[in-house]
């Protein structure tokens, strides 16, 4: 250890490249106890992990320091009637906000006693889009036209970096000299981040060689990806996900200690005209901390709550009682690639059945989407009906205060 923290501190010995000469665990060690003393902090705490870092140093986490933990709540069960999520469900949850598991589980419950939620995928389809100079508008007209009409040849050019990823359309969005080319894939049970990046690099390599049009950037933001986005509320970004469920007035009663019509109305006041008064893109309660909290227990890219979080709530007065529905345009996740692998997050993966490649594959990216749409669902149920009972404030007087 000390001649190692003697070369870092002399500059003979990068940071980064200690796991050149030690274990992934001793270089973390190592690298840990040099900060520490660096900066004058006890990093001890970062060092106790459980999740085995062999391929996390490769293929996760740069210059390693330890882990940091998040606790992990579990609402539920939640019954489910899905195109692919059908059944009983666990939902993990990685959180330090006090009430959100309990609201969450409390939404589970209602959605369970009235019979299970309907969830259904609307599309799928991850999206890259370069972005390409031209001459003047005579030349991104071409460029668009050539790429128009040569979608076979740019289908094989993307498709041979890739033995899952499907290319599904290109959609060409141009502003003067630019030309964007929304590219959108089936990835099946990856997120696809990678793997349409790649694939895209070729097609876009193509289109130069072809048309003459510079490529300036292989993402040229009309992915969009990890920005807030009305392209992705509108088109879909990933998986669009729909689920809903029909709760009678008793359920609302004695669940919620409100009534159908109040759950309408704030509904309506709160989560259409206060979003749309706002300018947001979220037309939604608080779509986000299940988003964060399912992405961040199952090792997904917790930077996609952004447009996850697009999300549009409608609650419609009917016969005997309310439907309330969540509307996800953007659900960007995955059940093998990214952080799939790490074992914490496997074991949350695992809970819901989804872990690993699908049969056929995409069934359980599909499938998990489905069952975060849920849990959407059951966050928004609640929270409405602690608004309509004017339950809020206590609940995370009693639940969240430190
Ligand atoms: P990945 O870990 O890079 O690759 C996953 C690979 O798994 C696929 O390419 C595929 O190989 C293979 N695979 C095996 N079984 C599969 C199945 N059933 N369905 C689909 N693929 C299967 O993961 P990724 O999803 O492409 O990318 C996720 C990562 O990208 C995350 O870590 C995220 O943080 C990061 N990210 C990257 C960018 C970027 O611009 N590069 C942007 C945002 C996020 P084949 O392709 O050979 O089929």
């Amino acid at each position: 250890m000390e001649d190692y923290l003697g070369r870092l501190k002399k500059g003979t010995l990068k940071l980064y490249a200690l796991e050149q000469e030690l274990t992934p665990d001793e270089a973390v060690s190592v690298r840990r106890t040099y900060v520490g003393e660096e900066t004058g902090t006890d990093l001890s705490a970062l060092g106790k992990y459980s999740i085995g870092i062999d391929r996390v140093v490769q293929r996760n986490c740069e210059n390693m320091i330890g882990a940091v933990q998040v606790p992990v709540g579990v609402a539920g069960p939640i019954a489910l009637n899905g195109g692919y999520a059908t059944g009983s469900f666990y939902l993990p949850l990685a959180t330090t906000e006090g009430a959100l598991v309990a609201s969450v589980n409390r939404g589970c419950s209602a959605i369970t006693r009235a019979g299970g939620a309907d969830v259904r995928i609307l599309r799928d389809g991850m999206t890259r889009a370069p972005v390409f100079s031209t001459r003047d508008v005579d030349h991104t007209l071409r460029t668009v036209r050539w790429v128009e009409t040569h979608m076979d040849d740019l289908r094989a050019a993307a498709e041979a970096t890739t033995r899952h990823g499907r290319l599904l359309g290109i959609l060409p969005v141009v502003a003067g000299t630019n030309v964007f080319l929304r590219i959108e894939y089936d990835t099946k049970d990856a997120m696809g981040m990678n793997m349409v990046t790649i694939a895209s690099e070729r097609v876009a390599e193509l289109v130069e060689r072809e048309t003459g049009a510079r490529l300036v950037a292989l993402s040229g933001n009309v992915c969009t990806d990890k920005k807030p986005a009305a392209i992705n509320t509108v088109l879909g970004r990933g998986k669009t996900v729909l689920a809903g469920v029909f709760l009678t007035d008793e359920h609302v009663q004695t669940i919620f200690k409100t009534d159908a019509a109040t759950l309408s109305d704030v509904n309506n006041r709160k989560n259409l005209v206060g979003s749309a008064r706002a300018g947001a893109l979220g037309y939604n309660a608080h779509a986000a901390n299940i988003i964060a909290a399912m992405y961040i227990a199952c090792g997904q890219d917790p930077a996609h709550v952004v447009e996850g979080s697009s999300c549009i709530t409608t609650v419609d007065r009917q016969e005997g009682g309310v439907y309330v529905a969540v509307t996800l345009p953007a659900v960007q996740v995955g059940t093998v690639g990214g952080g799939t692998g790490i074992d914490t997050q496997a074991a949350c993966l695992r809970m819901l059945g989804v872990a690993g490649g699908g049969d056929p594959p995409g069934a359980n990216s599909k499938k998990f989407a489905e069952i975060i749409g849920a849990g959407v669902l059951a966050g928004e149920l609640s929270l409405l009906g602690a608004l309509g009972a004017g339950h809020l404030a206590r609940a995370h007087a009693t639940l969240g205060r430190g």
